[in-house]
């Protein structure tokens, strides 16, 4: 045989694939803009114990929309790559229409808001505002 046949020469074109993956999707950053908000935040923190979802749903990552099994778990979390492009992903505005006018001519340039975007608080925290809240509703 003259010549080899190529086997898979777009193995690595796994980052091409994986927009359009649904196996591990979470949702989009626009939906997390919205969970971010702080009403949002707190139901997401606090959700009830679910057993189809890992670690009971106990251990969630507002900003990736992820679930972690355990405490652990979500603290390394925090300090891996992933998360870190996370937030500084959400750390931009999200995309409006007044922007978009703004840009084809219609009012005056403003630069998209840097946010400062901060990992949720330890459980400790959002153990503390649940009492609190339990406090207010007696
Ligand atoms: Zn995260």
């Amino acid at each position: 045989m003259t010549r080899q046949r190529r086997k898979k020469v777009h193995d690595g074109d796994t980052h091409l694939k994986r927009r359009w993956r649904t196996k591990r999707r979470t949702k989009d950053l626009d939906e997390i803009n919205e969970d971010i908000k702080s009403e949002n935040c707190e139901k997401l923190l606090n959700q009830e114990v679910d057993y189809d979802k890992p670690g009971s749903a106990q251990h969630y990552c507002v900003h990736c929309a992820r679930y972690f099994i355990n405490d652990q778990a979500l603290t390394e979390h925090f300090r891996t790559k992933v998360h870190k492009r996370r937030l500084k992903a959400l750390e931009t505005e999200p995309y409006t229409i007044q922007e978009s006018e703004r840009a084809a001519g219609f009012g005056s340039w403003v630069e998209a808001k840097k946010r400062k975007i901060e990992t949720q608080q330890p459980l400790e925290d959002s153990e503390s505002s649940d009492k609190r809240m339990r406090v207010e509703s007696n």
